[in-house]
């Protein structure tokens, strides 16, 4: 079936038409129109929005409102998250669904989520995550990280764990904070990349440590990379301390982890260091922005619109020229695509037809305004909107 929409902006404001045929872009540039065209009104058309790091199984989205609270201790988030969730009678699943509702309103269709494995919960988060994904798939494509939230080899059975959730689909093996949680950096690192090469999968490493702890994580995270040829394959989240060391220091990991391909994301937040994104981009690194937890115990912040996100990100960093929201928009759409290893995606014959077409003249305007109104096609038909 062959389906074109007519009358689009594209990112750089100019008028374009999209046709497809049997889900995927066949034309897509000025004057592509057709008697039976879908008439989209001059909307500005992106890439559908990618969400590389999210924490589907722990929302609380559609609950009742849970406060937020503060310590300085990541470990106090982890044993009050656990208390939350042990008390929520909504299954994961259930609670996971009603955000996927809300991320494809605003445009995504595509999701790295993490999913909790301790020895306490078992595999119970990746058994409910996998059912949502096949409850899914014909909307939001789905992939993702066994996690080791509450320590990896300070918990016990909790790499068993990780392995049987590789077993089970799950494709990318997670990682925390292989100093400032396990206490031993070689031996986290050397199981998760061992793991991820015997099973053909991704490395995602969530990395809190600060400053000179961290960045000497990042690098041996780049040794690891390349000793185990997984360059292309291995993503480090949030990597706070890349915002805290000295630029030539910056430039020389940066250097690194573009020759890896090693990606990194960002959440933007506001209360810390964040990797210096424009000075990485010009590197060469991928770095994308993503959400992180929505609407949980870590907090009630989140509403799984990425262009929120996009803006986060560039609210961050006071960007505000053209070039700084097209850079925003890339965080949230090409980006991410390239750190979660998205094959075919982009506005481009050939690739897939996932497209969010927005009320809005063009990235900065889309940016700012964050317009509600929006329709989202996914292989070629609309989804959403
Ligand atoms: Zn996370």
């Amino acid at each position: 079936m062959t389906t074109t929409y007519s009358n689009l902006r594209d990112i750089d404001g100019q008028a374009v038409g999209i046709r497809c045929t049997a889900g995927i872009i066949d034309a897509v540039g000025p004057g592509i129109t057709a008697p039976d065209a879908v008439d989209c009104g001059g909307r500005l058309v992106l890439p559908a929005f990618v969400e590389p790091h999210v924490h589907l199984d722990k929302t609380l989205w559609g609950e009742s409102w849970q406060p937020g609270r503060r310590s300085e201790r990541l470990r106090d988030y982890i044993d009050n998250e656990r208390r939350v969730l042990s008390a929520n009678p909504t299954p994961p699943q259930e609670r996971a669904g009603r955000l996927l509702t809300e991320m494809l309103r605003h445009g995504t269709t595509a999701v790295r989520s993490h999913i909790d494995v301790a020895p306490d919960m078992g595999l119970s988060h990746v058994e409910a995550m996998l059912r949502v994904r096949e409850e899914w798939h014909d909307r939001i494509d789905l992939q993702f990280v066994a996690f080791p939230q509450q320590g990896l080899l300070c918990r016990p059975g909790t790499a068993g764990l990780i392995r049987e959730a590789m077993d089970m689909g799950v494709e990318t093996v997670g990682g925390l904070d292989p100093a400032g949680i396990d206490g031993d950096p070689d031996g986290q690192l050397r199981f998760i990349f061992d793991l991820a090469v015997e099973k053909g999968a991704g490395v995602d490493i969530h990395l809190h440590d600060k400053g000179d702890l961290g960045a000497w994580q990042v690098e041996r995270i780049a040794e690891y990379t390349a000793a185990t040829g997984l360059a292309g394959k291995v993503m480090i989240s949030h990597a706070y301390c890349l915002g805290m060391i000295p630029e030539t220091r910056l430039d020389q990991i940066g250097q690194r982890l573009a020759d890896l391909r090693i990606s990194l994301m960002t959440s933007a937040p506001a209360d810390i260091a964040v990797p210096p994104v424009e000075r990485l981009t010009e590197i060469g690194v991928t770095v994308c922005c993503g959400s992180d937890g929505i609407r949980d115990a870590w907090s009630p912040f989140g509403n799984g619109d990425m262009l929120e996100r996009a803006f986060l990100t560039a609210y961050r960093f006071d960007w505000n020229t053209d070039e700084d929201f097209r850079r925003a928009i890339g965080c949230a759409t090409t980006a991410a695509a390239q750190a979660i290893g998205l094959a075919n995606y982009g506005l481009r014959p050939g690739a897939r037809a996932d497209f969010v077409m927005i009320e809005a003249q063009n990235a900065g305007d889309a940016l700012c305004r964050r317009p509600a109104g929006r329709q989202v096609v996914r292989r070629g038909v609309v989804v959403a909107g």
